[in-house]
Order: structure tokens, then C-alpha cells, then sequence
């Protein structure tokens, strides 16, 4: 599963990523990392049967640990199916199906902002 980890500023200059990894041995795969000296933020894939136990080592060291089960939103009402957004996704979301109609798949959005930025119609936007 896709998890958002942020680093609140108070603790942004302790390791806790590395830290929870070594406590639990759990690996997760850091997919996006915005990070500077005052805050970060994380998009991370972890086994759904690890999330509790790596969850918990996260929080206890101050970070804010939530799942990503829609990380994108499309308004349906604004999309005119260009397909701008396919180009862009580093991830394939977004595909063409067979009537040329642009199918989404979100579970494989990493939350990287390009095709916001690339959308004509404002038709997407992150979820939470
Ligand atoms: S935010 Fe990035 S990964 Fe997610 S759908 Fe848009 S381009 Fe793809
Ligand atoms: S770029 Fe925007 S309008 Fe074009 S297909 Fe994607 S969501 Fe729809």
C-alpha cells in the first residue's frame, strides 16, 4: 500500500525513517521525498500486513503516518479526455481504454503533481 509519511519541523532533524527501519526490519520503498530543514514529507510503499508495525514505530518517534487510498481525483465533469495526463505520469495512471475514454488508475499515483500541472480542464487534484 501507498503511505504518506510527514516529518513535523520539531523532528526533522532527527533519522527517524532509518531509525523505524532498524527497530521493526521492515523496508519500505521511498518513492517521493520533499525534504528540507524544516519539514518533510514522504510517499512510500509498504506491505499491507507491515503498515501497523511500521506505522507505529514511525509515531513514536513524532512522525504522522497516513494510507493514501485516493491519491488523486479526477472531476469527471471537467475532464474532455485529451489524454495530457498520460504523457506526464511517471507511473501510468492514466491509459487510454478502448473507446478512447481515459481510465485511471490511481492505487499506482506516487503524488509527484505533474499531471495537475498538466491537465488543460483543472479536472485533477491530490486527495488526502
Ligand atoms: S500525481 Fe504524478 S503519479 Fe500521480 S497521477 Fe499525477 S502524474 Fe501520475
Ligand atoms: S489532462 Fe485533464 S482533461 Fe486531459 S485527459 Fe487528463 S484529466 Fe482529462
Amino acid at each position: 500500500m501507498k503511505i504518506k509519511i510527514s516529518i513535523p519541523t520539531e523532528r526533522i532533524q532527527n533519522p527517524i525513517i532509518s531509525e523505524s527501519i532498524v527497530e521493526t526490519g521492515i523496508l519500505i520503498n521511498i518513492m517521493v521525498a520533499n525534504i528540507d530543514s524544516t519539514y518533510g514529507e514522504l510517499i512510500a510503499d509498504v506491505s499491507d500486513y507491515r503498515f501497523d508495525r511500521i506505522k507505529r514505530a514511525l509515531e513514536s518517534r513524532g512522525a504522522i503516518v497516513s494510507i493514501l487510498d485516493r491519491p488523486i481525483h479526477r472531476d469527471d465533469e471537467e475532464c474532455v479526455e485529451c489524454g495530457a495526463c498520460i504523457s506526464v505520469c511517471p507511473t501510468t495512471v492514466y491509459t487510454f481504454d478502448e473507446s478512447w475514454n481515459v481510465h485511471v488508475d490511481e492505487k499506482k499515483c506516487i503524488q509527484c503533481g505533474m499531471c495537475i500541472k498538466m491537465c488543460p480542464h483543472g479536472a485533477l487534484r491530490l486527495g488526502e
